[in-house]
């Protein structure tokens, strides 16, 4: 594979409240790292959408990007995205949102699981039981997955940067196996995209999001849809693990992954 054909369908720019770079200084990293397609899909917590100004935000990063798709063509295919957070905490606002801009690639996910007022990264997980806390997470992107929202659910298994690489519990995923199945046969069957979230690569949870075995047995149940992002936050983080990203891919059983053009499924072959 030629490295203009890399792509990464997860990046964040400065319209994210964690993110650093502009979208234009992103799209010149992404051509000097050689990528040929880079998504930026910039946070939209749908339960904090106007409390902390995502509307603004979401906003600023329709318009930043489409810029940027215009001053990059012909050098980079620079794809308009989102990444819509708990978008089921308030379905009518998050179909509004997803339908005012015509979006090339929406993910989903969950950063603010129900039942906690508090982010993924700060829970404590040596308080709570773990196995329970995961199968419930499971069940709600298994909801999210049945919404027509979105195209592909981001890194599936996100608590695992904490549970395995802070807290150091070492999970078991047999006991939580028919709540994981449930969750990737509704992506099979709803036709959602599962995404090689990369940057556990460069955290201490040191692999990927979700890690091997799952991403071998969606492919089992019949899965075909990947997609590959790093969830760079930081210009100079775009595309990486990419590479580490297509050879997972490849491991599973995977000749193919997909990107998204104006929500319309494309292949590449890998
Ligand atoms: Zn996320
Ligand atoms: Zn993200």
């Amino acid at each position: 594979m030629s490295e203009q054909r890399l792509i990464d369908m997860h990046v964040h720019s400065d319209n994210s409240p964690d993110g650093i770079h502009s979208p234009m200084y992103i799209c010149e990293c992404a051509v000097r790292n050689n990528l040929g397609a880079i998504a930026i899909t910039d946070h939209c917590e749908v339960d904090k959408f106007f409390s902390e100004k995502f509307n603004n935000m979401v906003f600023n990063s329709f318009f930043e990007c489409s810029k940027a798709r215009s001053a990059f063509e012909g050098e980079l295919l620079v794809l308009i995205g989102l990444e819509i957070g708990q978008p089921l905490s308030n379905k009518s606002l998050a179909d509004k949102i997803i339908s005012h801009h015509s979006y090339d690639f929406v993910l989903g996910s969950i950063h603010t699981p129900d039942g906690f007022d508090k982010d993924i990264k700060e829970i404590e997980y040596d308080r709570i039981n773990v196995y329970k806390f995961m199968e419930n997470y499971f069940s709600q992107l298994t909801e999210i997955a049945k919404w027509d929202g979105c195209d592909a659910l981001a890194h599936i298994t996100c608590p695992m940067r904490r549970i395995q690489g802070k807290y150091k519990i070492d999970f078991d995923y047999s006991r939580i196996k028919s709540v994981t199945d449930e969750l990737l046969k509704t992506m099979i069957s709803y036709g959602k995209a599962l995404e090689i979230n990369t940057s556990g690569l460069r955290q201490n949870i040191g692999r990927t999001m979700p890690d091997v075995n799952i991403i071998k047995r969606y492919r089992e149940l019949g899965g075909k849809l990947l997609t590959i992002g790093s969830d760079a936050h930081n210009a100079n983080d775009c595309g990486k693990g990419i590479r580490e990203g297509l050879d997972i891919a490849r491991a599973c059983g995977f000749d193919k992954i997909t990107f998204y053009v104006n929500r319309e499924i494309l292949e590449l072959e890998i």
